[in-house]
């Protein structure tokens, strides 16, 4: 007998984050129009309670990122993800920039390598504590692999190439944050929709600019 998928959570909170970032770059009507065509209706002009119960489905999330490509098509619809992606830090150190100890002016004043690492690290723990995503990271002198096992963003999705815009998008951000504005090459190269055992994203260590 064949079991059923195991079912994984984000918190709510986390989950309502996405879901402002979305209605930020979208706009509302637009954002409505994703939701419904992903058959999501239940957050339609709505968004999660803001607490940290884990009720919000990983396959939610992932029928919302795909809901994104099957509305605009596959190269906008990444852009939007990306975008989207981005949008979520301000509301991620909102609602968690005192807890991860971003927002601490003692963070601030560590030299750049420091704060790339340190910065790094607090974003992996806020998934590992705030939802069933896991993310395991590996270092080496000139790269950061950012590993997620459990990725809810291709959840039990097939694609040729990796998905995972939203995730890069929010690292991108986050790493331009923590540096005061430079640019680090981000890309995801392996992906669990493209038969890869896990999702990992290839962080550059050395600033484009
Ligand atoms: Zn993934």
């Amino acid at each position: 007998m064949m079991l059923p998928p195991p079912v994984y959570f984000f918190s709510n909170r986390m989950g309502r984050i996405i879901l402002r970032a979305m209605e930020e770059i979208l706009g509302q009507s637009e954002g409505n129009d994703v939701l419904s065509y992903a058959c999501l209706p239940e957050y339609v002009n709505q968004y999660r309670f803001c607490n940290q119960d884990l009720k919000f489905p990983f396959e939610h999330l992932s029928r919302l990122q795909a809901g994104l490509v099957d509305v605009y098509g596959s190269r906008a619809g990444r852009g939007l993800g990306l975008r989207i992606g981005r949008a979520s830090l301000k509301y991620v150190l909102q609602d968690f920039g005192h807890d991860l100890g971003l927002t601490d002016p003692a963070f601030r004043f560590l030299p750049l390598p420091a704060r790339l690492k340190g910065g790094t690290e607090a974003l992996a723990d806020l998934f590992n504590r705030f939802t069933d995503q896991r993310v395991c990271l590996e270092m080496d002198r000139k790269q950061i692999y950012w590993h997620i096992e459990r990725c809810p963003l291709c959840w039990q999705r097939k694609a040729d190439r990796p998905c995972c815009t939203l995730a890069v998008g929010l690292i991108q951000e986050a790493l331009g944050w923590v540096s005061g504005g430079k640019y680090y090459l981000v890309e995801e190269k392996n992906c669990v929709a493209c038969g890869d055992s896990k999702c990992t994203i290839i962080i550059d260590r050395i600033p484009v600019s």
